[in-house]
């Protein structure tokens, strides 16, 4: 193997995935570098909702991203499954957000009103039509249906990715970057067992980005621990669509009739992946009351996921505005599977030296990332 590339892109993730496999494609030589195995950590932990209108909050740069996003998935999975053979398993049926008080269900017919202002389809049901919809749920106030929404098998997903990756480009799993560093116009990428050259590198490391640049702290990227379980209901019980409930719970039926049922949100529990029981406790409690229907569902199996967060929580993506050979692609918080696919685009058109759809601009790492040329960066 040659020790040059055009780009090198550290982390394995659904993220450094999907950019190696879109540079790839377009004939770049590239070399992904993964740490551990690939797509083991948030990517293949996630619930892999598409949630465009239900995750992002207000009009804006992110909410367009994420519609967008979500817009590619039909023909990503389609693609991937032809490079692959593997199935994604996209699911386009919806997500019910759930009000359980009266509050709540002005909250959310206000969030229908701008949704419907910015062109995306929303529809009120009442209590009844709620139950009508999914007949395992508590009696609730109302809910809003995202028609538009839906899910895929996240670690599918980040498998299909990884494999995708792997035919356009050079993969190397369990190779830990420990330095990145500027050499003229190079950048030379130190890993436990080697050093190889670039014109460009693409930090997509989740939760460690900053920890691979040597910047510990600049960014303040961090993880945020997520617990989820799985469950499998009963015979002749089927839960639709997901379902989500503010500060409750989600529940994110796949294919095979099982349930993802998550996600606490642990921004303080550091880099620890341990299952923890009071977390089972807690969400088995909001399952409960959302869904009692499902209460005597099987369980499967639990697990956890360290989502990426930098800053004050907002993907940041391009380059390092004095290092511009160093692209960031990581932040992704709740929404990184929703968003690969406009992420792997966005960088591919930083790549080129050129810059993707105005909406990035709000994303572009700030001032001050910049690290000096010759150092360890
Ligand atoms: C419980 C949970 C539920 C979620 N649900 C959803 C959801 O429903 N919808 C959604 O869109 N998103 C969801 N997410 C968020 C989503 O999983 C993340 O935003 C996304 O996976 C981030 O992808 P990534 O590739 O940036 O990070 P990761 O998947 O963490 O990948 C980063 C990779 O970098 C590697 N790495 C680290 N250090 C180095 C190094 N020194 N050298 C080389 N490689 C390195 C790591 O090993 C890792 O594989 C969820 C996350 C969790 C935990």
């Amino acid at each position: 193997m040659g020790k040059n590339f055009d780009v090198i892109v550290v982390g394995g993730g659904v993220i450094g995935s999907l950019i190696a496999r879109r540079l790839g494609r377009a004939g770049r030589s590239v070399l992904l570098l993964e740490s551990g195995a690939m797509g083991e950590q948030s990517s293949g932990a996630a619930a892999g909702m598409l949630g465009a209108q239900l995750e992002i909050h207000e009009p804006g740069p992110l909410y367009r991203l994420g519609v967008e996003s979500r817009s590619r998935f039909k023909q990503l999975s389609e693609a991937l499954l032809d490079e692959t053979g593997v199935d994604i398993e996209l699911v386009n049926n919806g997500i019910l957000r759930v009000a359980a008080t009266p509050e709540e269900e002005r909250e959310l017919k206000a969030s229908m009103q701008w949704q419907l202002e910015a062109g995306q389809r929303c529809e009120w049901l009442d209590g009844a039509g709620v139950a009508q919809l999914e007949p395992c749920l508590a009696p609730h106030h109302g809910g809003v249906l995202l028609p538009d929404d839906g899910n895929v098998l996240a670690p599918r997903l980040a498998q299909a990715a990884a494999l995708a990756a792997s035919r356009v480009a050079v993969v190397r799993a369990d190779e830990a970057v420990s330095s990145v560093v500027k050499e003229g116009s190079h950048v030379l990428v130190r890993t436990i067992r080697d050093t190889y050259g670039a014109s460009v590198v693409v930090v997509a490391a989740g939760a460690w980005s900053d920890e691979v640049l040597g910047t510990r702290g600049l960014f303040h990227a961090r993880p945020v621990k997520g617990q989820m379980f799985s469950l499998r209901p009963k015979p002749g019980v089927r839960l639709q669509r997901t379902v989500y409930r503010h500060g409750a719970v989600y529940l994110v039926p796949k294919r095979d009739g099982s349930v993802v049922v998550g996600a606490t949100m642990e921004p303080e529990a550091g880099y620890h992946r341990e299952v923890t029981v009071g977390a089972l406790q807690k969400l088995s409690t909001a399952l409960g009351e959302v869904a009692p229907g499902l209460a005597d569902a099987h369980f499967e199996r639990a697990w956890t996921g360290l989502r990426p967060m930098v800053g004050t929580g907002q993907p940041i993506v391009g380059p390092l505005p004095e290092e511009p050979h160093i692209i960031l692609a990581t932040g992704h918080l709740r929404n990184g599977v929703l968003l690969a696919p406009c992420t792997a685009e966005a960088v591919a058109s930083y790549v080129d030296g050129g810059a993707p759809g105005k909406d990035w601009a709000a994303f572009l790492p700030p001032e001050g990332y910049g690290v000096a040329a010759g150092s360890a960066v």
